[in-house]
């Protein structure tokens, strides 16, 4: 079944201190089988949805801010609930604080939000066994072959946009 797109998508912290609304679908959706990923959710893979920061509003609390390090050695700056420390989102790098990559698992109803891309297969635990015709990568990929072209005019939307301070 594809995935369900109709709004709203709600989520937040095991607390209820920090709730948050994603205000449409996001741009891509990750599955990612890094070995940082697989650290930071104690689990097998991470689930994110890249999503333009001005489409995720709190609607209660206000996440704190922890400087944690990545993958491309950059570091990521991981949003948790301040009282149950909850991850909700993560900006990267590669995207600044304009994309955030929301923790789909966070969401209430996360079965609505599926892969759209597996990434760094190469370190897949191997009991994961990917559903057949799914993109699958190795490590990383080129958006522009893989995202819809509705995505990638969101993106070119998002850089044009000028940079807040
Ligand atoms: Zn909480
Ligand atoms: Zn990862």
């Amino acid at each position: 079944m594809p995935a369900d797109h109709t709004l709203p998508f709600e989520g937040g912290c095991d607390c209820r201190a920090v709730r948050y609304r994603m205000t449409s679908a996001p741009l891509f959706v990750h599955c990612c089988h890094c070995r940082w990923c697989q650290r930071e959710t104690g689990a097998s893979f991470a689930l994110n949805a890249m999503i333009e920061a001005d489409r995720v509003i709190l609607l209660q609390g206000t996440p704190e801010v922890i400087n944690t390090p990545s993958n491309s050695g950059r570091g990521q700056k991981i949003s948790r609930c301040p009282t149950c420390r909850i991850a909700l989102w993560s900006n990267y790098a590669g995207g600044g604080d304009a994309v955030r990559f929301v923790r789909v698992g966070t969401l209430d109803e996360p079965d609505r939000l599926t892969p759209d891309i597996h990434i760094f297969t190469s370190s897949k635990q191997p009991w994961v066994v990917l559903p057949p015709n799914m993109p699958a990568v190795a490590e990383y990929y080129d958006s522009e072959k893989y995202w819809p072209a509705a995505s990638l005019e969101r993106r070119r939307a998002l850089m044009a946009k000028p940079k807040r301070t």
